[in-house]
């Protein structure tokens, strides 16, 4: 069985209650990639139960032939008519006494009808304990993770060619998203941000359909998913000579993004990690601009754990994949944010994200 399953067994097995299974659910509300990381099957309905020595994987109709293609490890169990009681029902035959299940995993409904269908069976809850598995890339990840960090890039440079006046936000948005699924993308990893002139004072604005013009600045935030796995970038850009004002204010936001790169590195506190960007955003007189965490994990989900901000209690380690983006928002005027994506590597850290930074950028 895959690596991903032994890990959570590992998991499981230093628990001080009793657990017999684990039961990862993807029905109504619930977290559909922790479902896709541990069994690496993707669908909108389906359980699994994970067992000392074997895996049950339960869905309907419309998946039961593709699990059967690709699990082939897995046994499989066809949900005919409502999950929950299916699930039920095979937790009593099994006779188990204690399951344990993720809160983040199911939505109340489906716990509230388990918990009664079950006969004497104990549900034991966790809170985040694949979370925290999913933290730490496999190489297979984070080779997936680079193919999606260089579609991004490649879309940052075919932006500097194809953007000019007269296009809308929405437009840029669009060709951008054509551009990563035309050159490997399966997907976007979420519907990209063009941010142009005062609108890029929100830190994720919606592309609306004003006119690019010259003499503004404009912010892009993009990701690429490959297998699944997201890329995550921002680059702020400016239409035409930038200003002073702009220059500085790059500068400060520059620096602080190489701060919080350098801050970087196995066992180190995200908390610190963050303030290595905010001290030089509040050194310069910008504190009260940037609101938000310095950074944040990717992977399955463009925002996971761990958490990069002034209440993160995370301790980053090797193979863990975060982002790196302090940004100033100044309303009414307009917003820089540079945000790279990141490993932490045995001794500190390297990018994913090769996109040019340097300096304000002007493509027209
Ligand atoms: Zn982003
Ligand atoms: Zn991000």
């Amino acid at each position: 069985m895959n690596k991903r399953i032994e890990k959570l067994r590992g998991q499981l097995a230093e628990s001080e209650e009793r657990v017999d299974g684990y039961l990862s659910i993807n029905v109504e509300a619930s977290d559909r990639t922790n479902q896709r990381y541990l069994t690496g099957f993707s669908s909108t309905l389906g359980c699994t139960l994970v067992l000392e020595d074997s895996v049950i994987f339960l869905t309907d109709s419309r998946y039961i032939d593709d699990a059967e293609e690709n699990l082939p490890e897995v046994e499989l169990k066809k949900i005919d008519s409502k999950a929950v009681e299916t699930v039920a029902e095979l937790i009593n035959e099994l006779g188990l006494e204690a399951v344990a299940i993720d809160q983040n995993d199911v939505s109340l409904k489906f716990y509230n009808k388990l918990k009664k269908l079950l006969d004497g069976v104990e549900l034991l809850e966790l809170d985040g304990v694949l979370g925290e598995i999913r933290r730490t890339k496999e190489e297979e990840e984070i080779r997936l993770q680079d193919k999606a960090a260089d579609i991004a890039d490649s879309a940052f440079s075919h932006l500097l060619d194809f953007v000019e006046p007269g296009l809308t936000e929405r437009d840029v948005a669009l060709e951008l998203e054509f551009f990563m699924r035309k050159n490997g993308a399966e997907s976007v990893s979420f519907p990209p941000i063009v941010a142009h002139g005062a609108q890029s004072a929100k830190p994720h604005a919606n592309p609306g359909k004003s006119e690019l013009e010259p003499g503004n600045l404009l912010l892009v935030d993009m990701g690429a998913r490959c297998d699944g796995y997201c890329s995550d970038l921002t680059r702020t850009i400016h239409l035409g000579e930038p200003s002073a004002k702009v220059k500085e204010i790059y500068r400060i936001v520059l620096e602080a993004q190489l701060s919080g790169l350098e801050a970087l590195g196995p066992g180190e506190s995200a908390r610190k990690v963050h303030k290595a960007t905010s001290e030089v955003i509040e050194e310069a007189g910008y504190g009260d601009s940037y609101d938000h965490g310095a950074g944040h994990g990717v992977g399955l989900d463009v925002h996971e754990g761990p958490k990069l901000d002034d209440t993160s209690d995370d301790t980053l380690e090797p193979g863990m994949v975060v982002t790196m983006e302090p940004g100033i928002y100044l309303p009414g005027w307009g917003g820089i944010r540079i945000e790279d994506m990141v490993r932490i590597t045995e001794d500190g850290y390297a990018r994913f994200s090769h996109a040019p930074k340097d300096r304000v950028i002007n493509p027209l």
